[in-house]
């Protein structure tokens, strides 16, 4: 068997990975490369049909872990014969956010490629997938992003885990190790390829989620009206506010976009923290809504593009009642950090129209005690290939023993390739 991490080796994000046999060749996530920081564009060179197209010849199947962009957004370029699969939530998360994106006049997105996303093939958890001599087993993982996946490979007799963005401290992250014990290791494992983004971000606190959720409640009993900065896609920290407005009696409220995506989280909701049923649509300027949460109290989902609409509330709001909760990475809105090169304008320009602001977040990734326990417990026969992280070789730093560190793979092999046959 060859795998080719053809992006993922010393930089987080644009993740592409090629698994082949003699006959089979498959791809695991096509993503574009995220942005050198702040709000200068992603320079991606295989951002195009050519590209991808040349990539993917001879590919019989492409499968993405999840639906973050460094994981997915080359699928556009993807030749229409080539099957491509993902989560099924994840796709009707996907199509909403293109549909959306498709009305932007010479924007990224195309009606064209909310059709190719509309052909997507999807999956189910333990479905397992024969593609050729190679099968493919999805099994779910907590991320910051709903519906991920980590995959286990398997063809000629050989086995390989590829983690995709997982982390443990999510609300279903407690079934991370229960997975591994269950359906992974009971086989060998050959290789691990596995994420790494918090090696390089040692620094950073990593708090569980449900932690989070008990913040927010603090939070809003202290403050009556909170405008909160987080991903639309993240169902985990979503659930968080959700939750807490409910147990302090605030209004839940949020754009049409958002309430979109929230009524998909809620039809395929498998337990009630995910059921977010409790989300209205906010109407600026409606008198008669405006009167109701102004008397209840609210959590406002926000996004950098509502700028004018934030600071027209504002004006209508006391301000020592007013917070707003960024609860997102903070390098966007520090200066510092990097020399700012990391800072979003419009995020910046947020923070700064408000006096009260709490920063409550939590990474999406797993820490390095988790990546430690996933390496001595899949315990590789042969290899371990540390992707998406800065700095590959930061894995050594992990507590895993001297034996296992022989096993570690990261370095690039010519141009951005690593390749490993086994
Ligand atoms: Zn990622
Ligand atoms: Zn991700």
């Amino acid at each position: 068997m060859k795998i080719t991490i053809h992006r993922g080796i010393d930089q987080i994000g644009g993740c592409i990975t090629e698994i082949a046999t003699e006959t089979t060749k498959i791809f695991i996530d096509l993503g574009h490369n995220l942005p050198e920081g702040g709000d200068k564009p992603a320079e991606d060179k295989n951002a195009n049909s050519k590209s991808i197209e040349k990539l993917t010849k001879d590919c019989n199947a492409i499968f993405y872990t999840h639906y973050h962009g460094d994981h997915i957004d080359l699928y556009k370029y993807v030749p229409e014969n080539i099957p491509q699969y993902i989560g099924e939530i994840a796709k009707q998360v996907m199509i909403s956010k293109s549909k959306r994106l498709a009305k932007i006049p010479n924007g990224n997105i195309t009606e064209k490629d909310v059709e190719k996303l509309e052909t997507f093939k999807t999956f189910k958890e333990k479905d397992r997938i024969e593609i050729g001599d190679i099968s493919v087993t999805p099994y779910f993982v907590s991320h910051s992003a709903c519906d991920s996946y980590m995959f286990l490979i398997e063809a000629n007799g050989k086995n390989i885990l590829h983690t995709g963005d997982f982390r443990e401290h999510g609300y279903l992250g407690k079934g991370l190790i229960p997975t591994l014990e269950t359906y992974i290791t009971k086989q060998r494992i050959d290789v691990l390829i596995i994420e790494g983004t918090m090696l390089s971000r040692l620094q950073e606190e990593v708090k569980h989620e449900k932690d989070l959720k008990t913040d927010a409640i603090e939070l809003f009993k202290k403050y009556k009206y909170s405008f909160v900065f987080c991903s639309s896609t993240d169902i985990d920290r979503l659930a968080s506010f959700h939750e807490a407005s409910k147990k302090c009696g605030r209004s839940f409220l949020c754009d049409n976009y958002q309430k979109e995506v929230l009524d998909i989280f809620t039809k395929y909701a498998k337990s009630d923290l995910f059921k977010f049923d409790n989300a209205y649509f906010y109407k600026h300027n409606h008198e008669k809504q405006f009167e109701l949460i102004k008397e209840k109290g609210f959590c406002l989902l926000i996004r950098s593009t509502k700028i004018e609409m934030i600071k027209e509330l504002l004006k209508h709001l006391p301000q020592e009642e007013t917070l707003l909760i960024y609860s997102m990475w903070d390098g966007y809105i520090n200066e510092n950090v990097k020399k700012g090169e990391h800072c979003k304008r419009e995020s910046l320009q947020i923070w700064n129209l408000f006096k009260n602001r709490q920063k409550l977040h939590t990474s999406g990734h797993a820490t390095p005690e988790t990546l430690t326990k996933v390496c001595q417990l899949v315990n590789p026969r042969t290899a371990i290939i540390p992707i998406h992280s800065e700095h590959s070789a930061d894995i050594y730093r992990l507590n895993i023993s001297a034996e296992m560190k022989k096993k570690i793979i990261c370095q690039n092999e010519g141009e951005n390739n690593l390749i490993f046959s086994f």
